[in-house]
């Protein structure tokens, strides 16, 4: 089979599995958002993806990003899903719909800063490290909790949710608990919160946990390797 013939196979499976997940939880399957990531992916298949409806692609680190936005369909929105060296944020604020990964109080100030100077105001997403594991990166749950009114007061930026990772297993179940608390954790900051900062999504799943995932809330899952089996 070709890898055009493949992708499409499995990028169909995928749609099904996240639809059916969708009805299991009484959500519509317009809930939740799929960002195709393609941090493995050769460029080809990225534009195969895109020629499937594909519209939401996410890179993990920011230099393949930058280089890879020029070479995909313009009509294509980015997410930034893996660690931000504040070196690189300028550009990254430039090709980005949605950054899903800032992981600290002072890549925070950064951000608005630069946010400023270029009259932008970036969306984006705090990585909470909920299960501890020392190496992920991510806020920890008390440092976000403590540092929530710093989180507010910076108006140049749109924090629109949360993101997490669960660890690494072989069943899905493990990762369960992890995006429940995620949820209370995001239940929690909207209380303290304006209503204008509303915390609607929930990035959380992927290709091994994205159904578990979808049970306890999530709004946009980060796929990748489920869309690349068998692909050469
Ligand atoms: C690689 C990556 C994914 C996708 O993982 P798969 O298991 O290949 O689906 C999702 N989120 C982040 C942050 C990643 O780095």
């Amino acid at each position: 089979m070709s890898s055009e013939s493949r992708i499409a196979e499995n990028y169909a499976c995928l749609l099904q599995r996240i639809e059916a997940a969708c009805k299991r939880s009484e959500r519509p399957a317009s809930a939740v958002k799929l960002v195709a990531v393609t941090k493995y992916a050769q460029v080809e298949w990225v534009q195969t993806l895109v020629r499937l409806g594909v519209r939401e692609l996410g890179e993990s680190r920011p230099q393949q990003l930058i280089e890879r936005v020029p070479l995909i369909a313009a009509e294509v929105k980015w997410h930034l899903i893996g660690h931000l060296q504040r070196n690189k944020a300028r550009r990254v604020l430039q090709s980005v719909s949605l950054i899903h990964s800032v992981d600290s109080v002072r890549l925070l100030r950064a951000l608005d800063r630069l946010a400023d100077e270029l009259t932008l105001r970036p969306r984006l997403l705090l990585e909470v490290n909920i299960s501890g594991e020392s190496a992920k990166h991510g806020f920890s749950t008390e440092e976000l909790v403590e540092n929530w009114q710093t989180v507010l007061s910076l108006n140049n930026l749109q924090v629109e949710g949360l993101m997490s990772m669960a660890p690494f297993s072989d069943n899905a179940e493990n990762a369960r608990r992890v995006f429940r608390r995620l949820r209370e954790l995001r239940d929690r900051l909207a209380e303290q919160s304006p209503a204008s900062v509303a915390l609607r999504e929930l990035s959380m799943g992927m290709s091994g946990d994205f159904e578990v995932a979808i049970e306890e809330g999530s709004t946009i899952v980060r796929i990748g390797s489920l869309l690349y089996a068998g692909v050469e």
